[in-house]
């Protein structure tokens, strides 16, 4: 028989989003807070404090983990040995973090989003249908986000998901086309780059726009988040979908049940 509730282990419990989900799973009565992992920082009030991700991970049904892509390797390892479930909300993986994280999920059922609010799940797939319609040598296509000032990441994982999204639409590996960071004499922008810019400041919880400009016409997708629950309730619902699926890597289109692969990853 299903178990009615889920225990709900939070890695980096003492986090932005760790404070906000160890509210949130407190309030919610299918779920109990079963524990959190802090770093460096102490745990918010009333919490029991795991002695690490393995004791953690054994206390739960689902680990809910917006840490540090460098806590990933071991997160993974610790998570497999007990076969607990996780949703990975971290960014900035790089390519290795993302193979470890993909080899998980032949053990595990996982979930992993750079953005767990509905509207952008929604936005990756208008994104790579646009991509597919508007060619890339007519359309110039231009991600633009805007966070906080303590964000470590750049561009975020939103962004990239964002950029992954179009070059889907368009049939091409994003690593392939991608162009951040421009500075001093770039040369004219190839046809069919994707390119990024990252703005940084203030308390902004999260803003992208995707941008295609053609010689005549821009078309352009915007999402704002005005609070980090968004992200929150969005990581717990995925939790709550999670808990006692098959191994997997899964994205939050399976989760909203709005079916489709998605781009990887995303
Ligand atoms: P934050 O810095 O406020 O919180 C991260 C916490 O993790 C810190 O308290 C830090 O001490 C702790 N930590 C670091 N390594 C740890 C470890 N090994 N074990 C336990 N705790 C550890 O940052 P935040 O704003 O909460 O964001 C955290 C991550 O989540 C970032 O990568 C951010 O980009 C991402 N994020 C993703 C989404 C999404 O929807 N996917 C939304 C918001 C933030």
């Amino acid at each position: 028989m299903d178990k009615l509730v889920t225990d709900i282990g939070i890695a980096g419990i003492a986090g932005r989003m760790g404070c906000l989900l160890a509210d949130m799973v407190r309030a919610d009565q299918s779920l109990h807070l079963a524990g959190g992992t802090t770093h460096r920082r102490p745990a918010p009030d009333g919490v029991v404090v795991a002695r690490d991700i393995a004791a953690l991970a054994l206390a739960s049904d689902v680990v809910v983990d917006f840490t540090t892509a460098a806590a990933v390797a071991d997160h993974a390892a610790a998570l497999t040995r007990s076969g607990t479930g996780w949703v990975l909300g971290t960014t900035g993986l790089d390519a290795e973090a993302e193979a470890v994280v993909a080899g998980a999920g032949l053990t595990i059922p996982i979930v992993y989003a750079a953005n767990f609010a509905p509207g952008v799940v929604a936005l990756l797939a208008v994104a790579e249908m646009l991509g597919a319609a508007l060619p890339a040598s007519e359309y110039d296509a231009e991600i633009v986000e805007m966070h906080h000032r303590q964000k470590v990441d750049a561009p975020s994982g939103t962004a990239i998901a964002l950029g992954r999204a179009v070059a889907t639409g368009r049939r091409v590996a994003l690593e392939d086309v991608r162009a951040s960071g421009r500075d001093g004499h770039t040369g004219e922008r190839p046809t069919g780059a994707i390119g990024f810019a990252a703005l940084r400041g203030g308390q902004v919880v999260g803003e992208h726009t995707v941008l295609f400009a053609g010689a005549s016409e821009h078309v352009a997708l915007s999402h704002r988040a005005f609070d980090r629950a968004v992200f929150a309730a969005g990581a717990l619902r995925a939790a709550s979908w999670l808990a006692g699926r098959p191994a997997g890597l899964y994205t939050m289109r399976d989760v909203l049940g709005l079916g489709g692969a998605g781009p990887p990853l995303a």
